[in-house]
């Protein structure tokens, strides 16, 4: 496990590294130099113009509220978001499956004209915090640079083509259809099928959950993490309440693989906030996004691990096989569909006055290989009205789970999913910092190498490390 040194801050630049553990004075110093960064942060906030301030935050708020208050028209009938995603995974007609994927074109085209607003108040007020502009000024914030963010997406692009390509064919082969259409894929990967939901019971997630974190050399029942059911929209969410010492997880339970991977991704965010251990309050936070969502998806690998598959679920080997290949689409045809979302997002911050609709036709064609909608669904998105830019996270999140695991795999052989080190390991290397120390950091002395998209590569292409 890595001695904690001291390190220099990223803004001030760099003092050299020292050996051993720091004393008390440059710990002050360490500390002082991430303290200041994060001021240097809300300094920035404070030359903004309170009008373009007030501005933003009302259209944020418009725009939300009429996000989640607006109810598709599908079959002549107002339903839920939720039941347009079941529709467009399991119902056989095609028409009817057009029709409730271009149900939320009615919100877009009544959202258009302030979300365009709101991309140029978005604009103005990252200007004057001294950014070039809101992409550069929000991924700053974070801690990312533009270029190296999209460096990554060009490579997650270009290592999931072929595969993409080839699971449209398959799509189209299968479904009998000319031409694949955004809304037949949800519906032919549901088809095609995933592992048995039979050997994912819901009664047994939390303990088999448990069983496994025991099995890394943690005590979950000594964590201060509770786990609740709740009927909820969704399968889960972490709540940290109080980082370290209050985390809780809501749950609603459902029979199949899908629940076990959201659980074991909130545990992991658990983990992370629990195991945080920082007396300064500013430092005991699992940010920035990219890196929170990075841990969390570590843990949630670990239902995707065959050794974890055999012996926690006991499936067989065909069943794995059969199933991965499927998950496997899945997660690049996610992969694709978020390089998209990223690409939309950084062009729409870049320049409101666009032609957006056909922006996001010419990206549907390029990258999902799909025709754009008949009318514009672009406005319709929560993530363009938040405060962060978020999207490029949940790809930056599969880079850090990629590399991290790769690193597991060497340093816990043969079984990295019930090797007892694994569980202090990840502890030491990254959960106790908070944001004491720089997420980047932490990556490379724990894997050895600067984050870099060259594990998920590999994974994705099926090439040897
Ligand atoms: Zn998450």
């Amino acid at each position: 496990m890595p001695a904690v040194a001291a390190v220099p801050c990223r803004r001030r630049g760099g003092r050299g590294r020292r050996p051993g553990r720091p004393g008390r004075g440059d710990r002050v110093e360490l500390y002082l130099g991430r303290y200041l960064d994060f001021l240097y942060d809300t300094f920035r906030l404070a030359r903004t113009e309170l009008e373009t301030r007030t501005r933003f935050t009302a259209l944020q708020d418009e725009l939300d509220a009429a996000m989640v208050a607006f109810r598709p028209e599908v079959g002549g009938s107002r339903t839920t978001r939720a039941q347009v995603s079941i529709l467009l995974r399991t119902e056989p007609d095609r028409t009817r499956r057009r029709e409730a994927y271009l149900s939320r074109a009615e919100a877009s085209a009544s959202l258009v004209q302030r979300m365009r607003e709101l991309l140029e108040v978005s604009n103005a007020l990252h200007r004057q915090m001294g950014f070039a502009g809101t992409v550069e000024g929000r991924l700053a914030q974070s801690g990312l640079e533009r270029d190296e963010v999209e460096a990554w997406l060009a490579e997650v692009e270009q290592a999931t083509r072929e595969p993409y390509a080839e699971l449209l064919e398959r799509a189209r082969a299968e479904l009998g259809v000319e031409r694949v259409e955004a809304w037949d894929l949800d519906y032919w990967l549901e088809q095609a099928g995933s592992y048995p939901a039979s050997a994912f019971p819901k009664a047994e997630a939390v303990a088999r959950l448990k069983a496994t974190i025991r099995g890394w050399g943690l005590d979950p029942d000594a964590l201060p993490v509770t786990i609740e059911e709740a009927n909820l929209s969704n399968s889960g969410w972490n709540i940290p309440v109080r980082i370290p010492g209050d985390v809780r997880l809501v749950l609603n339970p459902t029979d199949g693989f899908p629940f076990y991977s959201t659980l074991f991704h909130e545990y992991g965010h658990a983990l992370h906030e629990s195991g945080i251990a920082q007396d300064v309050g500013t430092f005991r936070s699992d940010r920035p996004g990219q890196f929170g969502e990075g841990m969390a998806v570590t843990v949630e690998r670990l239902t995707g691990m065959r050794e974890w598959q055999r012996r926690v679920a006991g499936l067989d080997e065909a069943t794995i096989e059969r199933a991965a290949g499927v998950e496997r689409w899945r997660k690049v045809r996610r992969l694709r569909s978020l390089v998209a979302k990223c690409r939309f997002h950084y062009a729409a911050f870049d320049d409101p006055s666009a032609d957006l609709a056909a922006l996001e036709s010419r990206l549907s064609e390029e990258l999902l290989g799909v025709p754009g909608p008949e009318r514009p669904l672009w406005a319709d998105d929560m993530f363009l009205a938040q405060p962060q830019i978020y999207v490029q996270n949940y790809v930056i999140a599969e880079l850090i789970a990629a590399q991290v695991w790769e690193a597991l795999r060497r340093r816990f052989a043969p079984d990295p999913t019930a090797d007892p080190g694994v569980g202090p390991f990840l502890r030491e290397a990254f959960w106790r910092h908070g944001q004491a120390r720089d997420w980047r950091e932490l990556i490379a002395e724990a894997t050895g190498r600067p984050l870099d998209a060259r594990a998920l590569v590999r994974e994705l292409t099926g090439t040897e490390p």
